[in-house]
């Protein structure tokens, strides 16, 4: 992998470029490089996750001390955890609001400015190896804190279970009047008191005891897209938990995919590796083997006569999609083994030493071949 750029260097700013300005490049470079606007590009597509990465890290001043300290070596390693970064899913409309932010603010446990916002929510779930191939529509189960369901998030048993709070006189926000310098500033929060509803809970609800909140049973349906990897991040904006204040914006919820391993491949972004252990009749002779396929057709691999343990063999366009459920497939490469059977019959045992024998006519000698596999080790 080619070394990590610089990440002022990735959004083309300067060293002690100021927030606003960092974000307006982040911004602009996404656009440019958003997987929407750039089907099929890999390149496109690898940018977009560097600079992501990037803002990540710049847009938060912790992160960006420590970076500005440090440099990529910092101690502890990554920030993003062994894996590193996996890259957000944003959408392009979240380019043009400011929806972009409270998705970096979840990376490192920080929160908006907005107080009263309920809570991101981060969940881990598991996909079959064939959702990467074919993508998968899913739904999970998950407890949730939301607004109480029996009474509305009112918190009262009843519709006139509750009385005026004395806090705000029912307006259910407070200002406050400070002096900042030498100017007057009103700086207005929800109330405290009564969650911003202005009635104070006199006969509480029986299920959430009046907090207007309890832990409820949620379904969540999402779409995973053909090609996705372990660690990619879906949001579902507004399915977090409700706000502790009645008209507080909702969380989201992030649901952290991981991708069961394959019986044989392992996996390296779209392409896909395996080894394919034959007998040395098949090595020496040459084979075709047919093997059942993620892709739901036979793959075929021909394996040339006189290949040797070690070799590889690739079958481009029969691996995964690139992420975002692109046409584009990568390859699947086969390294060739040798597999040897644990136990000979004796009729086995005397068709090979016979092979032996008559092999050993045609090879060179020992000495030959020991100092022909020498010289060609050493022009390598
Ligand atoms: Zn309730
Ligand atoms: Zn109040």
């Amino acid at each position: 992998m080619a070394e990590k750029r610089d990440y002022y260097e990735v959004l083309g700013v300067e060293r002690g470029a100021s927030e606003s300005v960092i974000k307006n490049s982040f911004r602009s470079l996404a656009r440019k490089f958003h997987p929407d606007k750039n089907p099929g590009d890999d390149e496109a597509e690898a940018k977009f996750k560097e600079i992501q990465e990037a803002y990540a890290i710049l847009s938060n001043p912790q992160e960006r001390k420590k970076y500005d300290t440090y440099g990529h070596d910092r101690p502890g390693g990554s920030p993003f955890g062994s894996r590193g970064f996996q890259g957000v899913d944003i959408s392009f409309d979240d380019l043009f609001g400011g929806g972009f932010e409270s998705i970096f603010s979840q990376f490192f446990g920080g929160s908006t400015n907005n107080s009263t916002r309920g809570s991101d929510l981060l969940i881990r779930h598991t996909v079959p190896f064939q959702a990467s191939m074919d993508g998968m529509e899913d739904e999970i189960e998950i407890e949730v804190m939301k607004n109480c369901s029996k009474c509305n998030g009112s918190g009262s048993k009843e519709k006139g279970g509750s009385r005026t709070c004395p806090s705000c006189d029912g307006r259910g926000r407070i200002d406050q009047i400070s002096m900042v310098g030498p100017f007057r500033q009103r700086v207005r929060t929800e109330c405290s008191s009564c969650r911003g509803s202005g009635r104070i809970v006199t006969d509480p609800c029986s299920k959430c005891k009046g907090d207007g909140r309890a832990h409820q049973p949620i379904k969540v349906k999402f779409t995973v897209n053909p090609g996705v990897m372990n660690g990619t991040r879906l949001r579902m904006r507004g399915q977090g938990e409700s706000s502790s204040t009645l008209n507080g914006e909702t969380g989201d919820l992030y649901i952290e995919i991981d991708v069961e391993p394959h019986p044989w491949f392992e996996r390296d972004g779209p392409d896909l590796l395996m080894a394919l252990p034959l007998s040395y009749a098949d090595l020496v002779l040459g084979t075709v083997v047919e093997i059942p396929h993620i892709d739901h057709e036979i793959l075929k691999i021909k394996v040339p006569s006189g290949s040797l343990p070690g070799e590889t063999i690739s079958v481009h366009g029969r691996g995964l999609p690139s992420n975002r459920g692109i046409s584009r497939r990568g390859s699947v490469t086969a390294v060739l083994k040798l597999e040897i059977p644990k136990k000979l019959s004796r009729s086995m045992k005397n068709k090979i030493k016979q092979i032996r024998d008559e092999m050993d006519k045609e090879l060179p000698s020992l000495e030959d071949r020991i100092s022909n596999d020498a010289k060609s080790r050493r022009r390598n």
